[in-house]
Parts: C-alpha cells; structure tokens; sequence
C-alpha cells in the first residue's frame, strides 16, 4: 500500500469526524430510551468494524496498532481520533462515554463529553484536582473549596482527610446547603469551585441547583454536581448551567451489580479561574488525554460495557423503584415503630416542594402511559427507628429479602446502617454535621414487587414487639452441602 504522510492521515480524521459529528447530531433528535439502547454505536460501525455486532463489543486489547509510523506520530499526538493505550482510551469505553455524555445533557441544546472512570471515587477525584493547582504567582496562598457535609462517605473522607488534611486545601463546610445563604458566606477569592450532592446519600438533603449554579458562575467558578442518586433519568444538572457532573457509574446505572465504575460528564466551555484554556475548553476530554493518561484512573473495556447493558433500561428502572420506594415510604412512615421517613416524594419532607422543581421522570410527556410530566424521587430512602440504635440493629438484622450491604442502586434491595458501615469512618462529629443518627437504615428500593418488600419490613419491624423471626440454611445448595449441615451429628 502506498501511504502518504501525517497529513493523509489527518485529512482522513477530518472526514471521520465530521460523519461522526453528523450521526450525535441525528441522535440528539431521539428520545431518552433511544439513546440509552443504542448511545453513539451505529449500525454502521457495527457492519464496518464490528462484524455486524449488535451489541458493542468488548476490546479487551491493551493497544492499538498503526498502518504505519506517520498515522503513528498522528495518533500519539491526539491529531487523529485514536485510542492508542486502553489506559488512555478504548473503543468500548468510547461507547459508554458517548452514551453518558448524550444522556446528561439530554434536552439542551449543549455539546457534553465524558471521561469514564474505574470508580465514582477516582471519578470525583478526576473532577475535583485540576482546580487544586497552587496559585502560579503566589504559591503559598491557600485554597479552598465549598461543599456541603451531606455527601456520601467516601467523598467526605476524600474531602476532609485527602484534601484537607493532606494538602491543606481547606474544605470550607455547608451544614444546610438549602439555605443558599449559607454557601455564599463561605465563598472568598481562593476558593476553586462548589460541590454538591442532590439528592444526599442517605440523608435526601437538596439545594434550589439554579441558584447555586447562578451563584458560582457570579464567582468565576465551576459548581460540580453529583448525580448518581437522580441519575440523568431524574434530574441533567448539566442542562440547567452546572458545568461538570459526576457518576458512580457502580449504582443505579450499573444496576446488575457487577461493576465499579465512575464517569465525569462536563460541558464546553466551563467557567474556572484557572488559567488552563484547554481544560476549561473541554474539560472531560483534557482529563482523559492528560491527567489521567498520567495518573491512570480510567475505566477497564469489560467494566464499561457491562454498565452500557444496563442503561439501556434506565427510564423505566427508575419509574418502577422510585413507585415502589414511594410506597414502601408510605408504608413506613405509618409504621409505629418508625420515628422518621426520610423521602423526598413524601409530601411531609421539607424539602418535597423544592425537589417537586427538579425531579421529573425524563420524557413522561411522551410515555403512553402518562402523557405529561410527572415527578419521579428516585430509589434512595432512609427511616429512623424508634428506640436507638439497638433496635434499628434489630429489625435490620431480622430482614430476609432485603439484603444488608453496603450498597445501593441494585435491581435488589439493599439496606444499611450508615452510621456503622458508610459513614463510619467520619467519626460522630462528622455524623452529627451530616445528621445520620445510629438508628437509621437506609434502604434502597430494587425490582422487586413492592408489597413482598413491604411484608419483609413489616415482618422485621414485629421483632420490636417482640416476635422471632426465623433465620435457616438449607443443607444443600445446587448439589453442594455446607460443611456446617455436614459437621451436623443426625
Ligand atoms: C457510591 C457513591 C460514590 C462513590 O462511587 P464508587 O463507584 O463506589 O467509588 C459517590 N457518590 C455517591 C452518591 C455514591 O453513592
């Protein structure tokens, strides 16, 4: 073959990018499922690359390689799209980024793009660092960040003894985040941007996002958003101005549970301070090729395409659990032996009015079945059991179908004790900022049938009043005996 120079090769790109430009153009005019089943996976790559593939295909190799060293050179120089090192990139993580991008900023006019993430924690990391540079001119000045303490756990550990403690990057603390009033105070020259969770893991706290997003832009900074409880079915903080949004790719959209993962979902164009022209040009993208190319946090190919198969059913996963938490909440919150329900789709929440704003089951209007919007909460919540933690021990410990894990956002349901397992490691005071008290559970909702996780409540519940509720093993399990049925002496 006759080959002609770097500059063949980038013409070629150009062409390229262009037809691929055209196609996310004609997928931005399908609705929500359409984009979830088939994200930037074209029946055309399938039949020219993929040997008619339906489904993407999984590319485990650890590199690609070249026709020849000038598509080489033009390659590792980023002039050409390429995936050159699957810890840079991967044509599978390519397609889980498409598709994540395309979601979050479903329903604006935006450009989005994605780096993918072998965590949610290396994915706040990813989003967080690149605005922690010291001060060119005057390196000794400190620096800060906003943020709420209702945050998962591991961000507020990442936040308080990584950053704070550390690298001395003061993380300057939002009790209430929805008194607006409250970040504002906290905002001065050095600080890098705010952060928010909404709504809170486990707590359900939420903030009115326009005005913290209006509020950061007033400062010159990015407001970083996470979204993994909502997920982009319920709430595309992206759309409504925030500048970059991150994903515990693990949760909700991993639902199966055979997956840790993150993803950073940024817009063009984001604000900062920091005097970085590419990154704020495209922020996911320059985190992909650069920071992380040399920290090596990326995703793996089999990790991202196990999340692609289950984002595909999205929508209607999260109008199923978030009716049935609904329920389950409603259940609970009559119980008598529950102090509080803490759910924001129980109209006695606080903040149920302010939520009602922003949590809207993406596309309603065009469902069959509802035909405007309607408003959906998603399937975290969290109950206080009368009594202290003793008893909330108690009852947790009497479930038989909901499962005690650390965990949430399966296809089953999954409760915990944060106070001794999530948010264990920020100590009480850290608790106590965040309000998660020894006695609440926090429960989310699966795919089950909702009244058989009801009768697993009730049933835990009754141990209060003092019935037994049985735990037994079965001696066998798909042929094998336990070792414990065999040291039994009949
Ligand atoms: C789990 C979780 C994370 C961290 O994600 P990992 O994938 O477990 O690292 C971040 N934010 C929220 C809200 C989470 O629930």
């Amino acid at each position: 073959m006759d080959y002609q120079g770097v500059e063949f090769y980038r013409k070629a790109a150009d062409r390229s990018n262009r037809w691929h430009e055209e196609h996310t153009r004609e997928m931005k005019k399908c609705r929500f499922d359409t984009i979830a089943v088939h994200g930037v996976y074209s029946m055309q790559e399938a039949l020219d690359f993929n040997q008619g593939s339906i489904i993407e295909p999984i590319y485990m190799s650890t590199a690609q390689a070249y026709r020849d060293s000038d598509e080489m050179e033009a390659a590792l120089g980023y002039q050409i799209p390429t995936w050159c090192y699957s810890r840079i990139a991967n044509p599978s993580l390519y397609y889980l980024e498409g598709v994540l991008a395309l979601l979050e900023g479903y329903g604006a006019d935006i450009d989005t793009s994605c780096v993918a993430t072998s965590s949610g924690m290396a994915a706040i990391q990813t989003a967080i660092d690149p605005f922690l540079l010291p001060d060119e001119k005057n390196p000794e000045k400190p620096i800060n960040f906003v943020a709420p303490t209702q945050v998962y756990g591991g961000t507020f550990q990442q936040f308080a003894v990584r950053k704070d403690q550390e690298r001395n990057i003061t993380w300057n603390k939002v009790i209430d985040p929805a008194i607006i009033e409250q970040w504002e105070d906290l905002i001065d020259e050095n600080t890098r941007f705010l952060y928010g969770e909404m709504p809170s893991n486990p707590g359900q706290s939420f903030f009115d996002l326009k005005k913290v997003i209006d509020l950061a832009h007033q400062h010159g900074i990015p407001i970083i958003l996470d979204n993994t409880v909502a997920t982009p079915a319920l709430l595309r903080p992206l759309t409504l101005g925030a500048d970059i949004v991150i994903q515990s790719v693990s949760k909700t959209l991993s639902t199966s549970g055979f997956n840790i993962a993150g993803a950073v979902i940024s817009r063009k164009n984001i604000t900062s301070k920091v005097d970085n022209p590419e990154m704020k040009a495209n922020f996911a993208m320059y985190a992909k090729t650069l920071p992380n190319r040399d920290n090596g946090p990326n995703l793996s190919p089999m990790n991202a395409v196990l999340a692609l198969n289950d984002i595909r059913t999205l929508r209607t996963r999260i109008d199923m659990q978030s009716r049935s938490t609904l329920k389950v909440a409603m259940f609970l919150e009559k119980h008598k032996h529950v102090e509080q329900v803490d759910y924001l789709g129980l109209e006695s929440h606080p903040l149920h009015k302010l939520a009602s704003e922003y949590l809207w089951l993406v596309d309603a209007e065009h469902d069959e079945q509802y035909g405007k919007p309607v408003n959906r909460y998603g399937h975290l919540m969290s109950f206080r059991i009368k009594g202290g933690s003793k008893a909330a021990r108690d009852v947790f410990d009497a479930f038989t179908r909901i499962y005690r894990a650390t965990d949430l956002g399966r296809i089953k349901s999954v409760a915990t004790i944060p106070a001794i397992s999530t948010h264990s490691q920020q100590g009480e005071v850290g608790r106590k900022l965040a309000d998660i008290p020894e006695n609440l559970i926090r429960l989310c909702v699966g795919g089950e049938h909702p009244d058989d996780i009801i009768n697993d409540l009730d049933r835990a519940l009754s141990v209060l009043d003092g019935k037994k509720v049985q735990h037994s093993s079965p001696e066998y399990s798909a042929g094998g005996a336990s070792s414990a049925a065999l040291r039994k002496k009949n």
